[in-house]
């Protein structure tokens, strides 16, 4: 008889632990997942699914202004905030539904219910008893850090929230300046609500290009969002007429909804990692080597909940090297180099590499290239210009970063990493022949270098 009720538990059934799961199933294993919630994860359940639905949703507005300038008369259009609940849930339910196939198809075993370790092979698990295991994954993801101690901020709703609004309000204050708070104040701006987008730094999405970031902010100011920079929230005060943000600046800004996108925090609270000996890094993360292995020899780690990068692609392939390791014996770690990343934002933006002040820091002499243009699209009417950089790192004359902001850079940015990835120099970039008439061609053929002000260029 086994020694253990399963070779594998997996704890949650997210992008990275579902992928796990299944491919050790594939490879004859018994394996078990635990999901506490909806399986799915928040990916498809609270993220980047119903995100972009609501992104395509909200897009709508700027393509019928863009639709008058050909010509078309678009009168009385009205957005159903109602009906776009129920469609976006089915959807989610059915991707759901796909998820909990998958596990069964690959002969996993499933169990609802929060599980919490009681030792490095025993898994406690609401309502369904106690099972043991051989090797236990952890795969619970991240969810929205909150401020303690601000006063009012029980007011304030979290991007879990905003996929669930009961009603579509008329004004809404977003604080935060990373993927989720540019990416909602697009959503609710082109579903009509009036945005302020409130965040602490000098310019949002720390971490990217700079140009691309000063980029977005006025294009969507341009849009419509007033951003402010350099306040943050002292206090949410619930009124009469809805909630006052009192910012560090001394301004206030009436809202019906306060939405916090302060950053996510890994969820290993109640998993019983003490119990089980798991250590954690000093940001509350679990702490894993290159292969997602823990300090506790059969227990490992993917996802969010390690902090990483946090991505679904990054979790999706966590999770598949760590089956390749440990269930198909080929040693497989996933690289963290150059992964490219979009921002849908409105516009959108997709980056890989390095940014230019990171290049400039890392590889000493580096060239510029950079355009900023209308897209085509935009010729009969409209003010959106997209920007497009290259980032060539001197003595290697490799393409070190792209960077784009405008129409359709999420698809452009897939391509442009695999040539990246590669080490493609710019030599080679360059002779790949434009596709005509895209945006995307302006990648390749920009041949001036490009000198910031300041930095030699004559104003
Ligand atoms: P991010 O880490 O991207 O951004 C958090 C933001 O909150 C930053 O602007 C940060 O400011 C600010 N902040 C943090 N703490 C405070 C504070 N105490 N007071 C005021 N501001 C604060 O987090 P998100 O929640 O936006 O997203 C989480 C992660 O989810 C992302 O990093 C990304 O990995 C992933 N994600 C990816 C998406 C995609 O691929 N399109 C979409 C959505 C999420 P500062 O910069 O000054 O630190």
């Amino acid at each position: 008889m086994a020694k253990y009720d399963y070779d594998l538990f997996v704890i949650g059934a997210g992008s990275g632990g579902v992928r796990a799961a299944r491919l050790a199933a594939m490879s004859g294993a018994r394996v078990a997942v635990a999901e506490e919630h909806r399986v799915g994860g928040t990916c498809v359940i609270r993220g980047c699914v119903p995100k972009k639905f609501m992104v395509y949703a909200s897009e709508f507005s700027h393509h019928f202004k863009t639709a008058k300038s050909y010509g078309w008369s678009i009168e009385g259009a009205k957005f159903d905030w109602a009906y776009f609940l129920e469609e976006k849930d089915k959807e989610i339910a059915r991707l759901s539904g796909i998820y909990v196939r998958n596990l069964q198809n690959a002969g996993a075993e499933l169990a609802h219910g929060k599980a919490r370790l009681t030792d490095a092979h025993t898994i406690e698990i609401d309502k369904a008893g106690t099972k043991t295991a051989d090797k236990i994954l952890i795969a619970t993801g991240g969810r929205p850090w909150m401020p303690k101690n601000l006063p009012g901020a029980e007011f304030a709703i979290s991007s879990n929230e905003a996929f669930h609004l009961t009603e579509l309000p008329k004004r809404i204050v977003i604080a935060g300046g990373g993927y989720i708070a540019v990416e909602f104040a697009g959503i609710f701006n082109g579903l009509g609500v009036d945005v302020t987008l409130v965040h602490r730094g000098p310019n949002v999405l720390r971490g990217f290009d700079d140009d691309v970031r000063s980029h977005l902010t006025e294009e969507m100011e341009k849009r419509g969002v007033k951003v402010m920079l350099g306040a943050q929230h002292a206090a949410i005060d619930k009124t009469a007429g809805g909630l006052t943000s009192r910012f560090s600046d001394g301004h206030e800004v009436e809202s019906d909804v306060v939405m916090f996108c302060l950053g996510r925090e890994p969820y290993v609270e109640g998993l019983g990692l003490e119990a089980a000996g798991v250590k954690l890094t000093d940001k509350g993360a679990v702490a894993v080597d290159e292969y997602s292995k823990t300090n506790v020899a059969n227990i490992w780690a993917v996802g969010d909940v390690t902090d990483r990068i946090n991505l679904t692609p990054v979790a999706i392939r966590e999770g598949q090297a760590f089956a390749e390791t440990v269930f198909y014996d080929r040693p497989m770690a996933f690289d963290h180099e150059t992964v490219a990343s979009a921002v849908f934002s409105q516009p959108p933006i997709g980056s890989v590499g390095l940014s230019e002040a990171d290049a400039r820091k890392q590889c000493g002499k580096v060239d510029i290239y950079l355009a900023r243009l209308k897209p085509m699209k935009y010729a009969f009417g409209g003010d959106e210009r997209s920007l497009l950089k290259l980032v060539v790192d001197c003595a290697t004359e490799k393409v070190v970063g792209c960077h784009v902001v405008g129409p359709d850079a999420p698809e452009m940015i897939q391509m442009a990493a695999i040539a990246i990835k590669m080490g493609v120099t710019k030599t080679q970039w360059d002779a790949t022949c434009a596709v005509h008439p895209t945006l995307a061609e302006e990648l390749v053929t920009m041949r001036e270098k490009y000198v910031p002000l300041g930095l030699g260029q004559v104003a």
